[in-house]
């Protein structure tokens, strides 16, 4: 019987049939959103500043850990099991007021959210006679700004307590994880069990979180999603359909009003009063459509960055003006910014609207960003923003949709629906996170620009699919 993780309970308890698949059929590694320089135990050890310690690793055993807790004062990413379920815990240390237990977490405060996780580690050391005395977490520092030298010390920060971000403190961590114990062993037995079976079917009845489940084709194949079109409507816009009584409700909001009237009207909804205005703000200009790609790292790897902050390593920009369209691109690696930003400001058109979707989700923050790091940049930046228009705005705000959008605003389901031959999914790289992995493996010396090539026609994709939905809704009209 194999050894199972944390992860595993995890999956089990969203759904034990997803917990199945991913044993069977979709193995699949785990993608880190987060780029991280350096590893949070690697973290730990450092700012703690140990010199003298034992450090785990991959595949020791349960009783080495245990060996090694007994001999070494300080011990770091030890692994130890109970009754199937193993655990690597990031750092342990006895001394004679007793045994302080030390969690990371990739956030910027201690999360009481997270305390359940920390209960199952903490049982399993329970388990092996382990009785820690206090519970520290490190996190990152949100008010860090990185100089040319990294100090660890500043980036992070160790807390006893659970605190919401707004710095309030929620309680004494060990006695908030210690309270979340619960014993897993019935939820071990049944996750070992379905791993030995063929199969384990479910039912659309019994399936737990239907469409939202990334297996739902692989479980769910016969399902007609035409047919089942009713279930993306939310469950405001439904109970107006069902209203037979015409009791009082309450009001819907814009998007659910367009994804009612699209039901009702043969599957569209276009208020042309809101769309004509919108496109007034068009009139004899050049629309410049933008999209970025970024990175999101932990720990700021270059000078003026915060934990977490994003870097924009690629742009792809059309520009619709009398002539005919136009593209320009840039991809940068390594510490790109300012090559991203006169990149961009260069080729930019001096005047027009700029087209992004969910631009103030996104671009505008990443130019922000980009200004505050730049700052002599900033005022031709601000420019810049104040030029953004959110093509997102016309589905999110209700003044058209397609039922064929299936209920997500996302530019891939969009044209996916209105011009099915326009397909991500031809493309060597058809995700925003698959454009990021590739773009952390991309290198000079060894990338034979098959990767190059690869990230910047899906980023052109994006923005010429956007130049496709504008021209689209310029027929609605
Ligand atoms: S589609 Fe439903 S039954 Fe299938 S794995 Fe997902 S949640 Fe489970």
């Amino acid at each position: 019987m194999s050894m199972l993780h944390t992860s595993d309970l995890r999956q089990f308890r969203y759904c034990p049939r997803l917990f199945w698949l991913k044993q069977h059929q979709l193995k699949s590694s785990p993608i880190a959103f987060i780029q991280m320089i350096q590893s949070l135990g690697t973290a730990l050890t450092q700012y703690l500043g140990v010199t003298e310690y034992f450090q785990g690793r991959r595949g020791m055993q349960a009783d080495e850990s245990l060996q090694a807790f007994a001999s070494y004062e300080w011990c770091f990413g030890l692994r130890f099991e109970a009754h199937g379920l193993r655990v690597k815990i990031p750092g342990l240390h006895r001394d004679e007021k007793g045994i302080q237990i030390y969690f990371t977490t990739l956030s910027t405060n201690p999360k009481i959210e997270d305390s359940a996780y920390y209960a199952q580690l903490l049982w399993v050391l329970h388990e092996n006679g382990i009785y820690p005395t206090q519970l520290y977490i490190l996190y990152l520092n949100k008010d860090y700004v990185r100089d040319e030298i990294f100090s660890i010390k500043d980036c992070f920060k160790l807390s006893d307590q659970f605190l919401k971000p707004s710095g309030f403190i929620q309680g004494d961590c060990l006695k908030i994880v210690t309270r979340r114990i619960q014993d897993p062993r019935e939820d071990i037995l049944q996750i070992q069990t379905i791993q030995t079976l063929e199969d384990y079917p479910m039912t659309l009845d019994e399936c737990p979180h239907k469409q939202k489940c990334e297996a739902f084709k692989i479980c769910f194949p016969e399902v007609d999603l035409e047919a089942f079109e009713h279930e993306h409507l939310p469950a405001s816009v439904r109970k107006a359909l069902k209203n037979e009584d015409d009791e009082e409700l309450n009001p819907l909001s814009r998007s659910d009003y367009a994804q009612m009237m699209a039901r009702m009207n043969g599957g569209r909804f276009v208020d042309q009063n809101a769309l004509k205005h919108w496109f007034k703000q068009f009139t004899n200009q050049t629309v410049t459509f933008v999209d970025f790609e970024w990175d999101t790292y932990g720990i700021p790897p270059f000078k003026g960055m915060r934990p977490f902050d994003v870097m924009p390593f690629q742009y792809s920009m059309h520009i619709l003006g009398s002539e005919e369209l136009k593209h320009q691109e840039f991809l940068g690696q390594g510490d790109c910014r300012e090559e991203f930003i006169q990149s961009f400001l260069s080729v930019l058109p001096k005047d027009g609207p700029i087209l992004a979707y969910n631009a103030f989700g996104a671009e505008v923050i990443r130019l922000r960003h980009l200004g505050q790091q730049f700052p002599q940049y900033a005022q031709e930046l601000d420019e810049a923003i104040s030029r953004f228009v959110d093509l997102a705005q016309v589905f999110v705000g209700g003044v058209v949709y397609d039922q064929r959008m299936r209920g997500s605003f996302s530019l891939k389901n969009l044209i996916h629906a209105i011009d099915p031959e326009l397909s991500y999914e031809s493309l060597a790289i058809s995700h925003g996170i698959q454009a990021v992995l590739h773009y952390r493996n991309l290198s000079d010396e060894e990338d034979d620009g098959i990767t190059r090539e690869a990230l910047l026609s899906y980023c052109h994709m994006d923005t010429f699919a956007m130049v496709k939905v504008f021209e689209w809704l310029k027929t609605l009209i």
